[in-house]
């Protein structure tokens, strides 16, 4: 699976028609990915990632106007920032959601 930072970069990529030069040249500031669309590759690995997950989860967010609407996104096929759409890694979402639904030891009071 492609890193956060790839999945912008190529996401811009196909926003622009596959030209770099309207990457880097594109003027739309608002746009959550902005920033990143022409991330320097020494951007600090841990860092960039993590700036790259927030991007997404805005980008996600305005894309689909609303919390409820991102988790029901079904652009899994179609979209290259799909699997980031949470701003975590797949990974910890899973771990999360594992945990939050895990079933509880019922305390009762003496
Ligand atoms: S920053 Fe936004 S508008 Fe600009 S190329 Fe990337 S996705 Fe498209
Ligand atoms: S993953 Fe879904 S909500 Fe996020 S940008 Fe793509 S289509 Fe929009």
């Amino acid at each position: 699976m492609m890193k956060p930072l790839a999945a912008i970069r190529q996401f811009c990529l196909a926003c622009q028609g596959s030209s770099r030069k309207a990457v880097l040249s594109c003027a739309d500031s608002a746009c959550a990915l902005w920033c990143l669309r022409a991330a320097p590759e020494d951007l600090r690995e841990a860092d960039g990632e993590r700036q790259a997950l927030r991007a997404i989860r805005r980008q996600c967010l305005d894309c689909a106007g609303g919390r409820a609407e991102v988790r029901v996104c079904a652009a899994k096929d179609a979209c290259l920032l799909w699997s980031y759409r949470f701003g975590v890694f797949p990974r910890t979402y899973k771990a999360v959601r594992k945990r939050f639904f895990a079933p509880r030891l019922l305390r009762l009071l003496a």
